[in-house]
């Protein structure tokens, strides 16, 4: 295996470890990476002339991406004690680093995160450069874990507790800006300029001495009183509790080690993070989230091979109306410029004003930025016609879901445009080939369908009709993931492959209202479990009108499992569609428009009311989640995404499947699917939909796995 570190050395008196891993576009901590820098360390510490050692990365832009994942993957099942001698192997070979009789000082371009910031930390010094690129940070709670070597110990005695805590409980990076505010890093520097300034800092260092003084302080306990520390304590709890639900513990168990470590000497408190470590590797959550990795990483590697598209230099898009703004927006925030058309000249001049407002939204601000909407507002072109989009290499249709007024637009822009124009819907229910029937050239088209907000959904569904080509499917994956989506491929097919599986969990939520469980009760089972809200709120949400249009298609598509709504059609019917009208099955004619509990809804309900069960919350669980997992069978078996993997991701991504289980085939799996088998058995009397498909039968009988 070639090496990653290589040493070099200047004027004989400063050595440089420079990481440059073989092939990879980023540099990882594999364990192989740990012993060649053990034995750099081992030569090292018996050179007394040394007056500085600077580690740097061969790599621009990247400093160290973190550990080797498929490493932490192939330990999940080694036991704990493994765990803990591991742990304490990284972080006392890191700990070496602060035992040299020279300076030590981590030269930082670019990304600089979890192992690889540990690995920083134990350092003396860090200077890092002054690229947006360069991000420093502690993901590791995002995989369900904690920085395990060294992390919890070093940070806190170098930005102190609170900094600490903030920065490892929420996961978050930081720029190089922060990190030198902070403290974290001494200064930050052109890139070019790095190791020149590192140099120039070794010479100070080994005059002034300074590191051995910062030694000294940083491997006492940290200085904090019993009120602060106790405030921190609740606050952080608090707030950590707030955000996780309580279904993520990693937060948690850092914020305690943290705190349980910082009135002890460095070595005492990597004792217990190493301990503690242990009780989060391997977990059911740290699993469900590495999965959640390999997923999105697995997608990033597919799509980055997927055939190569012409340049997209302008984009337009049909519509003004919800989806139309968010895609205008997304397109202008990343560069595109767009144009945007409608039929109504009042949705056109709002649309054009919301995708600004969309566009600039800064986070700090809480609203548009306007100088960033006057930088932004010369890409958006508003037209009065879809046939002024002729320059477009890409045009995205969010019109009213018609197929007639769909075909027409599409017809009319056949002519207008050049004929290699990809041309694409972002119907949610209408099948690709029903509208491609009219069209001259219907290899150019294909749906691209977007999620509502479009801002926050970072999913995309890319819909291949049967006539679609490879240049317009490459055209759209390169589109998406310009716009910094996660693009699926997906094969038409009602309801595409969000929609279809969503769909069964949603009405049978209904089904569970006229069998007279109360709807507060079905939302707080579906989010114990884990989802963003529960399916009778989702119903507000969406729009009970919307909801009820798309459950038509199922239904003709799927009339053997889909059930009729009439409580749906009554609820549209006496006007109550949601969010948007201030009442559905929730009232939000409140100050705050919060989801409310609405008296009204009561005999509305009773109407519809079959009978008045008593079913569990693990029954009112499996009710809902059960139909949508036989659903994603049946996806699999007509090839509608190309694997299990798929399905997860789009769930995931698409409705906010929770990420700590995994993904719903994961979680399938996690549970086992025999006893899923054994569970569905008393609801098979409820109808075809309970009905365990031939592939999940086989897999319950041969204790197989969605996920090979
Ligand atoms: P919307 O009602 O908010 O906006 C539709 C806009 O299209 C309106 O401004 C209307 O004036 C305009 N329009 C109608 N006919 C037109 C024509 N011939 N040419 C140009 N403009 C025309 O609808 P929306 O929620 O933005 O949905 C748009 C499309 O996106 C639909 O196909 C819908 O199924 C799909 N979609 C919606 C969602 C969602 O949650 N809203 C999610 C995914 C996909």
């Amino acid at each position: 295996m070639s090496a990653t570190i290589s040493r070099s050395n200047l004027e004989d008196t400063i050595a440089i470890l420079t990481l440059d891993m073989p092939e990879k576009g980023a540099n990882i901590l594999s364990s192989h990476v740990l012993e060649e820098l053990e034995s750099h360390l081992n030569a090292i510490e018996k050179e007394d002339k040394l007056q500085g050692l600077i580690l740097c990365s061969g790599k621009p832009g990247t400093f160290i991406a973190g550990a080797d994942l498929r490493e932490f993957v192939a330990s999940l099942d080694v036991d704990r004690q493994q765990i803990v001698s591991l742990c304490r192997r990284g972080r006392l070979l890191f700990s070496r680093l602060r035992e040299l009789p020279c300076v030590t000082i981590a030269a930082i371009d670019g990304i600089c995160l979890g192992g690889g910031a540990e690995l920083a930390i134990a350092c003396d010094r860090r200077l890092v450069s002054n690229s947006p690129a360069t991000q420093f940070g502690f993901p590791e709670v995002k995989l369900g874990l904690f920085p395990g070597w060294g992390g919890t110990v070093w940070t806190p005695r170098i930005v102190g507790l609170y900094n600490a805590v903030e920065m490892i409980t929420s996961g978050e990076s930081i720029s190089s800006h922060q990190a030198v505010e902070m403290g974290l890093a001494t200064a930050s520097v052109p890139a070019e300029q790095l190791l020149e300034a590192a140099t120039r800092m070794v010479r100070q260092e080994s005059q002034s001495g300074d590191f051995l003084e910062d030694r000294k302080r940083s491997s006492e306990p940290i200085v904090i009183s019993e009120t602060e520390m106790g405030f921190l304590g609740v606050t952080a709890a608090g707030f950590i509790e707030q955000k996780t639900k309580g279904h993520y513990p990693a937060p948690l168990a850092a914020l305690e080690v943290l705190l349980g470590g910082a009135s002890l000497e460095p070595e005492a408190a990597g004792e217990i993070e190493s301990e503690e470590m242990a009780n989060l590797f391997g977990s059911p959550v740290n699993r469900s989230l590495l999965n959640v990795f390999f997923l999105t990483d697995r997608n990033k590697k597919q799509t980055g091979s997927i055939g190569k598209s012409t340049e997209l230099r302008t984009a337009g898009v049909i519509g003004a109306g919800v989806m139309g703004q968010g895609i205008a927006a997304a397109n202008i925030k990343r560069k595109i410029p767009t144009q945007l058309t409608d039929t109504s000249e009042e949705a056109l001049k709002q649309g054009m004003q919301k995708v600004l407002e969309e566009a600039s939204y800064n986070r700090e601000l809480k609203g548009p930025d306007v100088e960033q909407a006057l930088r932004l507002a010369p890409l958006l072109d508003a037209v009065p016609d879809a046939k002024d989009m002729a320059e477009c290499d890409l045009v995205i249709e969010a019109a009213v879901e018609k197929v007639e007024i769909k075909k027409l637009i599409f017809g009319h822009l056949e002519d207008a445009v050049d004929s290699a124009t990809v041309l694409a819907t972002n119907t949610s229910t209408i099948p690709i080939d029903t509208i491609a029937t009219t069209l001259k050239n219907p290899e150019r088209f294909l749906g691209i369908h977007f999620f509502n907000p479009v801002r926050k959904m970072p999913l995309v569904e890319i819909i291949r009709g049967s006539k679609t080509s490879d240049e317009a499917i490459a055209m759209a994956f390169h589109y998406a993931k310009k716009i910094k989506k996660t693009p699926i491929l997906v094969r038409s097919g009602p309801g595409f492959l969000v929609n279809r599986l969503l769909l069964p969990y949603m009405s049978e939520a209904v089904e569970l209202l006229a069998e007279g469980v109360q709807p507060r009760r079905i939302d707080r089972v579906a989010t114990q479990f884990g989802m963003p809200m529960g399916p009778i709120r989702l119903y507000d949400v969406v729009g009970l009108d919307v909801a009820a249009h798309a459950g038509k298609t199922m239904i003709e598509a799927f009339p053997d499992r889909v059930l009729d709504a009439p409580l749906l059609v009554a609820m549209v019917d006496a006007g109550r569609l949601g969010e948007k009208s201030g009442r559905g099955f929730y009232s939000y004619e409140n100050k705050k428009r919060r989801a409310e509990e609405d008296a009204e809804l009561g005999p509305l309900i009773a109407q519809h009311k079959r009978e008045d069960s008593d079913l569990t919350d693990e029954e009112i669980q499996d009710r809902i989640l059960f139909p949508m997992l036989l659903e994603a069978t049946r996806v699999l078996d007509e090839q509608i995404v190309e694997n299990a993997r798929d399905v997860d991701l789009g769930l995931i991504m698409g409705i906010g499947f929770p990420p700590f289980r995994g993904g719903l085939l994961f979680w399938a799996d996690s549970v086992g699917n025999a006893a899923i088998l054994d569970r569905l058995e008393k609801y098979q009397q409820l109808g075809d939909r309970y009905q365990p498909t031939e592939r999940f039968l086989q897999l319950a009988k041969t204790n197989g796995k969605f996920y090979d």
